[in-house]
């Protein structure tokens, strides 16, 4: 897209003011500490089931000092089913660099926050877009594919964003920052509604009537780069799943004896394996005899 082209960004622009969900973290309501949360919950879990833990999260612990002062026994409990449980410890971690080190302030370049814990390229880039109006390209999957349909004409393929992908983000990025914010909001908002991996609604899209992916025939539609996602039956995500459950259900500092841990699972092998990668990433405690508690500290 070159700078003439100003169709695209109005008709986003435009779609963006009226379709908007009214999440919680949008429309200058949140802290840059508040945005970065909602982006951490967010990475692998769709923003619509986020909304009811940020809220949670943000009434108990409204700021980085806040959480770095929090046990991790309740981190781990108020992230819930949220999945991955790691992200939470690390944002813990994070909390803990940014009031103890930052003065409790996130940084507001993109250096800053890609050093903290727990935040890497798109985590920086959202926060800086997001919380601060700075011009510059957030690319997660949904900007990548709404980018390459409707302005390529291809399928973005998953796997890592590819220097094509990067360059086409910052391309089309309009040269205002507040435009720019909105750009990034709009074509991610896009791709999570409307221009979805394998059913995108063109009747509801605003930009259908010059869709190169459309003109074209939607080749390619719905393919992948990568594996698809690995069914969650039997998994070990699963069965850490059901130990750590099984602990956010005890009262605090409670342990769950071997017996209890044993009959959460019928295989041995992984149960025991699970239980050993939890102690590992700090998520349990195993104890002298196989009991496990949530960690304290
Ligand atoms: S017209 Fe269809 S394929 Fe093109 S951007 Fe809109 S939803 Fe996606």
């Amino acid at each position: 897209m070159d700078d003439s082209d100003e169709w695209f960004r109005t008709r986003l622009a435009a779609w963006w003011q009226t379709h908007a969900r009214d999440l919680p973290w949008r429309f200058g309501r949140a802290t840059p500490w508040g945005v970065l949360v909602s982006e951490v919950m967010s990475q692998q879990t769709q923003m619509g089931r986020v909304v009811p833990y940020w809220q949670a999260w943000m009434a108990r612990w409204p700021d980085a000092a806040a959480l770095a002062a929090a046990s991790k026994a309740d981190v781990i409990t108020a992230w819930g089913r949220l999945g991955y449980p790691r992200r939470a410890l690390r944002l813990q971690e994070c909390a803990r660099v940014v009031a103890g080190e930052l003065g409790g302030e996130l940084p507001r370049d993109y250096d800053g926050l890609v050093a903290l814990p727990g935040v890497g390229d798109y985590t920086a880039s959202a926060v800086l877009s997001f919380a601060y109006g700075v011009r510059v390209p957030v690319v997660d999957t949904n900007v990548r594919r709404v980018l390459s349909r409707m302005l390529l004409g291809e399928e973005s393929r998953g796997g890592a964003a590819s220097r094509a992908e990067r360059e086409l983000a910052e391309r089309s990025l309009p040269a205002d920052a507040d435009r720019s914010v909105t750009w990034n909001q709009a074509t991610m908002e896009l791709g999570a509604v409307v221009c979805t991996a394998k059913a995108p609604l063109c009747d509801a899209c605003p930009v259908a009537s010059r869709c190169a992916f459309r003109r074209a025939g939607y080749p390619g539609l719905g393919e992948r780069r990568t594996r698809p996602r690995q069914r969650f039956q039997g998994t070990d995500r699963q069965v850490r799943g059901l130990v750590l459950d099984a602990l956010r259900s005890l009262p605090a500092g409670a342990t769950l004896e071997r017996a209890t841990v044993l009959a959460l699972w019928q295989d041995r092998a992984q149960l025991d394996a699970c239980v050993a990668s939890l102690d590992e990433d700090g998520l349990i405690e195993l104890l002298d005899g196989g009991d496990v508690r949530l960690p304290a500290g």
